[in-house]
């Protein structure tokens, strides 16, 4: 250690402690094993129905996001962590969702040169949003995203993944909504007679709404102000300005849904946060995190490939909230218990643990998972502190390899968890022949 660092260390304790950024969150051990647990459904699940997995950076170029999620949209107006590269002046933005990057990566690359592509991606975002339960500034979605494919038979593609995304982790009590946003003309038609609507209930109003009657009159419909629930419910409904092709993708979709036995409730005020999509819009809401109830929202956006820059092509996908996920299953008891190891290696004599590390990772390529002891201070402890260890690991089983055992090429297995701790010698030449008796509660 140089003088410096070592100055340095002796002074660390006069410093103020350091806390992660408010709204940021550490996902320590436990907590993670249910991510883990999460994620691993997700890559299973979505190897089923044959879709592949894309990472994109965490940064991206701040113009992907105003012209991809629009400017008047909540996000871009006040939520992006935006700065500026000191090196080169560059305006960059965190990511605050993924579909936008993924297009980029999808138009820059050239992804669709040979056809439609099924993608999933997984990892945080970031929005400057007021932390509360099931809403923070560094967060967790995972994605799918389907490009160049234009039936309504993908967007129910999309919709069946979640859905059987809910029955894979045993997820209970999420309803879908679905509208449709038509098509741009629609869009417009629908704009004029909404912005006649509020312009004759202006003092109804509250400042957003105000704010955003000529930008964007469509996110007022988004508005979570209950003082504004009359007024929006009795606006003009985009359904009804829809077309006849418009209407016959809606209800292609509704009839594969309903053919599949998945339920859904139709919501017209159903418009989502983003300017990107066209037709179908779901989202898979509960009633039990309160008001942060929505776990997983997307729709259809035929027109963002060409906004970034990429040949016009279709598109459909949707983003779920890991943590709101999480915070579901577990307010369901749902969630799987910890990861403990299966079993724990205890050793006597420290001057073996060369030769016991040499076993532990025999039994581990068998597929055992084993924790193997060490002490906190000089020397390995006592046997009795090795087996205080052993219980408190939450692993089935104890192997005691003691000095006498090992000379004769043996090992003590003793069960912790069936109440008589029965305990039996094993032959160390012949690990697979027990290591595969052994029984783990999961
Ligand atoms: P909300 O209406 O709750 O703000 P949103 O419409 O902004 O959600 P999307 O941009 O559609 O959300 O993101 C998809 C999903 O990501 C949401 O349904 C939610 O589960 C999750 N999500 C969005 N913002 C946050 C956040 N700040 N913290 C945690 N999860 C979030
Ligand atoms: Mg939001």
């Amino acid at each position: 250690m140089s003088d410096i660092q070592s100055k340095d260390s002796s002074k660390l304790s006069a410093f103020k402690k350091l806390t992660a950024v408010k709204g940021m969150n550490d996902v320590l051990p436990g907590e993670s094993a249910k991510w883990e647990w999460l994620e691993s459904k997700v890559r299973t699940l979505m190897a089923q129905y044959a879709y592949r997995n894309i990472r994109t950076p965490i940064v991206e170029p701040t113009a992907l996001f105003v012209r991809g999620l629009g400017e008047v949209t909540d996000i871009v107006e006040k939520e992006m962590y935006s700065f500026e590269d000191r090196l080169n002046g560059e305006a960059l933005t965190l990511r605050p969702e993924s579909t936008a990057g993924v297009v980029r990566a999808v138009v820059e690359h050239n992804m669709l040169y040979e056809g439609g592509k099924r993608l999933y991606y997984m990892g945080p975002m970031f929005r400057h949003e007021r932390p509360q339960r099931g809403r923070y500034r560094q967060f967790h979605q995972i994605g799918a995203e389907v490009l160049g494919f234009q039936g309504p038979e993908i967007d129910a593609e999309v919709i069946l993944l979640a859905h059987d995304l809910w029955q894979a982790i045993g997820l209970k009590d999420v309803r879908l909504e679905l509208n449709s946003l038509g098509q741009p003309p629609e869009r417009l038609a629908h704009r004029s007679a909404l912005i006649q609507h509020f312009e004759k209930h202006q003092d109804l109003l509250d400042e957003d709404a105000k704010r955003r009657l000529y930008t964007n009159p469509l996110r007022i419909l988004d508005t979570k102000n209950p003082a504004m629930k009359d007024v929006v419910e009795s606006a003009p409904k985009l359904m009804d300005f829809l077309g006849e092709v418009s209407l016959a993708h809606f209800n292609a979709l509704r009839q594969i849904l309903d053919i599949n036995g998945v339920h859904y409730t139709l919501n017209p005020r159903l418009v989502r946060g983003m300017d990107y999509y066209n037709l179908t819009v779901f989202e898979f809401i509960t009633d039990q995190l309160g008001s942060q109830g929505t776990v997983c929202g997307g729709g259809r956006y035929d027109y963002l490939i060409e906004q970034v820059g990429g040949k016009p092509a279709p598109a459909v996908g949707w983003a779920l909230g890991l943590e709101r996920v999480l915070a579901l299953l577990e307010e369901q008891g749902a969630l799987p218990p910890d990861a403990v190891p299966d079993a724990y290696a205890i050793v006597p004599d420290a001057s073996t643990l060369p030769l016991v590390l040499k076993y532990l990772r025999s039994l581990r390529g068998l597929g055992i998972k084993v924790q193997m002891h060490a002490g906190s201070g000089e020397g390995v402890g006592s046997m009795k502190s090795q087996f205080k260890k052993a219980d408190g690991s939450g692993a089935a089983y104890a192997l005691i390899f003691g000095a006498d055992e090992l000379s004769q090429n043996k090992v003590s297995v003793k069960s912790l968890r069936d109440g008589n701790g029965a305990q039996r010698s094993e032959s160390l030449d012949n690990l697979e022949t027990w290591a595969h008796s052994l029984q783990f509660p999961h």
